[in-house]
């Protein structure tokens, strides 16, 4: 009998959990405990403050403690790798890892960074064989590229500020998937080529707090029956998508980005699926939406 068949009597839940530095602005465990709550699932989800010089101990901690997984954030996402048994397809492409699983007593990396983005953006448009432009090229930005185009995306044009790390996404998505990336630089206001059909924002332009600050794009570029989203979930509601939203585009914002990551991670150590609704309904509600 395992620990869901008999929990009233089971006073030994399954743990998984969160290493990063800063942890405590992260929302993640209140979203990640409300679906364990609502689903029976006997496990519970640890938010720890890891600073770079403890990561190697917290995950023996973590091994020694019978962890089931856990989530890591910054700035453990590639530092986590050389202490893990292997990395899922994205992973290994991405080169960051977000979230380990335990299968078959191995410690596995996988990276919910850019399937959650692709998830969430399944339920407005599929990626396949579509056109895209993509602005940034950071850890979110290189995690989306690469889930766009295993998702079957026919180009991605990459436009990012400077030139370097956004020529190695292009690289290593013209190297390894079928999809065409080009890289466009990003001096002045830049137009969106009238054949994209998806739009995304994973530049940390507009985070919280600086939720003015707008991209330096030509918003008259965007078309109604383009689909645009922002990974950017604090503000959800971003300059981009308001503006988005008001020419007639469907949209989507980070918080549904942000709430697919957790149902892929909760499926990989529970395998459960979760019910997305009850984990945004929780977020809206400590973000007092
Ligand atoms: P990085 O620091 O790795 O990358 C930042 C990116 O933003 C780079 O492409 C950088 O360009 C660009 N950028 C920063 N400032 C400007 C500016 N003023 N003008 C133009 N470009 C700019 O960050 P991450 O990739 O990890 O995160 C990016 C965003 O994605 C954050 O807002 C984060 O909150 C969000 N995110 C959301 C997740 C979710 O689940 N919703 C998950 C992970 C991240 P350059 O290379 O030129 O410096």
């Amino acid at each position: 009998m395992n620990a869901h068949d008999n929990k009233a009597k089971d006073f030994l839940p399954q743990l998984t959990g969160s290493f990063a530095q800063p942890a405590a602005e992260n929302p993640t465990v209140a979203m990640v405990e409300a679906a364990y709550k609502h689903h029976g699932l006997h496990f519970r989800y640890i938010n720890c403050e890891v600073s770079p010089e403890n990561l190697e101990t917290a995950i023996q901690g973590a091994k020694a403690l019978g962890w089931s997984g856990f989530n890591c954030s910054i700035p453990h996402k590639v530092a986590v790798i050389k202490y893990l048994d292997g990395l899922g397809e994205s992973a290994k492409l991405i080169g960051a890892v977000n979230t380990i699983v335990k299968r078959d007593d191995k410690w596995i990396g996988e990276n919910t960074d850019g399937k959650g983005f692709v998830q969430a953006l399944k339920q407005i448009i599929d990626p396949a064989q579509k056109h895209i432009t993509l602005f940034g090229a950071g850890g979110a930005a290189r995690a989306v590229a690469v889930e766009l185009a295993l998702a079957g995306a026919k180009t991605i044009t990459l436009v990012n500020r400077s030139s370097e790390r956004a020529e190695e996404v292009v690289t290593l998505l013209n190297d390894n998937t079928p999809t065409q990336a080009v890289y466009n630089s990003w001096e002045n206001r830049y137009a969106i080529d009238p054949k994209t059909q998806i739009v995304i924002n994973a530049t940390s332009v507009g985070l919280y707090p600086d939720v003015d600050q707008q991209l330096n794009i030509d918003f008259d570029s965007i078309h109604p029956d383009m689909v645009v989203a922002d990974g950017i979930h604090n503000p959800p509601e971003t300059h981009l998508l308001k503006t988005a939203k008001d020419k007639g585009c469907k949209t989507v914002n980070g918080i549904q980005m942000l709430v697919n990551q957790g149902v892929i991670g909760i499926k990989y150590w529970t395998g459960v699926d979760v019910d997305a609704q009850v984990m945004h309904t929780k977020l809206n509600e400590v973000f007092d939406l």
